[in-house]
């Protein structure tokens, strides 16, 4: 999973859904918290973590993009 999401810090506000280009996250209607629903189509470029208001999204990338 190249999106690490930390729920306990997760305030909800769906920042992260609105802001991938990829509509790889989706917030959950039940949780109300994100999940990324595509995790093999991220292309690593930022802009969920850059805005998360709670600074608790984690990007893993690829060895290759290193
Ligand atoms: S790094 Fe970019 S493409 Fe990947 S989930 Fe975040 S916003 Fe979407
Ligand atoms: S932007 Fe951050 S705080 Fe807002 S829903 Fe996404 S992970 Fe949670």
């Amino acid at each position: 999973m190249a999106i690490l999401i930390d729920e306990t810090k997760c305030n909800g506000c769906g920042l992260c859904d609105h802001n991938c280009p990829g509509d790889i996250i989706h917030m959950d209607a039940v949780s109300g918290k994100p999940l990324v629903v595509y995790p093999d189509e991220c292309w690593y470029c930022g802009a969920c973590r850059i805005d998360c208001p709670e600074n608790c999204i984690k990007i893993i990338f690829p060895l290759i993009s290193l």
